[in-house]
């Protein structure tokens, strides 16, 4: 998970959502429910509503249009962070919105929220608040390691230390070193290729996750230890240059 900056929506769309909520609202509370999952899966709200949606979220969405959640496959459902099952008054709020794969959408999180006993969600909102605050990514065997109870929870509901997605994180890892390598080189003048081209490259990989990491952990203590096996890593991943158009924060 990463960062990820929410785009506004389109003021129409936003006003058809408005009148929607309306109408659930106005309804019982025993049938707000099934009256939100109608109105969600109607066919008019699927063109008004859901596709211009679908289209901001792609753009917020890391590279070529991935999953919010594990960022390996690419986003095919808008997924509601709160479900519409606990909320349905939240099916129509734009902040609502994410854009996750089938995997981490229909698979694991279906309609799972934990909250603590305050009522406060415990799953990471990557548009709210930085996963990495909760978030330990070991790049060495590509899994997550949990730094608070929301961390924990978050892993386990949305399955993000599937092996799938720990072995593509692995092979990112590896792409990422041999692009910021090249980038090296291209700035020295060592090859043709156009350094901010590299860069591209490596902000358009799957798993970004695996870059922030490498860029958050480069500057902590114990990066010596984390990067002993790519040690001419460390000072690329410093470069304010890389700095300035890889790391991303809130
Ligand atoms: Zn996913």
């Amino acid at each position: 998970m990463i960062p990820i900056h929410r785009l506004p929506l389109p003021a129409e769309v936003t006003d058809r959502m408005t009148t929607l909520s309306g109408h659930i609202r106005s309804e019982d509370p025993s049938h707000q429910v099934q009256i939100a999952r109608d109105l969600w899966r109607s066919k008019t709200t699927r063109s008004q509503v859901a596709t211009p949606i679908r289209t901001v979220l792609q753009r917020m969405a890391p590279g070529a249009e991935r999953c919010m959640y594990c960022g390996d496959s690419f986003g095919t459902d808008i997924d509601h962070y709160e479900p519409i099952a606990q909320a349905p008054l939240r099916t129509f709020d734009w902040p609502n919105h994410l854009l996750a794969c089938s995997h981490c959408n229909s698979h694991h999180k279906r309609d799972q929220f934990p909250l603590d006993e305050q009522g406060i969600p415990l799953l990471i909102d990557p548009t709210v608040e930085d996963p990495f605050d909760h978030l330990m990514l070991s790049l060495s065997v590509g899994e997550y390691r949990a730094l608070s109870e929301k961390g924990r929870r978050t892993i386990e509901v949305c399955g993000l230390n599937r092996f799938a997605l720990a072995r593509a994180r692995q092979n990112v890892f590896q792409v990422v070193v041999l692009c910021l390598r090249t980038w090296s080189a291209a700035v020295r003048g060592e090859n043709l290729y156009d350094p901010a081209q590299v860069l591209h490259m490596i902000r358009e990989q799957p798993c970004a996750d695996v870059c922030q990491a490498m860029l958050r952990q480069v500057e902590q203590p114990g990066a010596a230890v984390v990067f002993s096996e790519v040690p001419d890593i460390v000072g690329l991943l410093r470069d304010r240059r890389v700095r300035e158009v890889l790391l991303l924060t809130l």
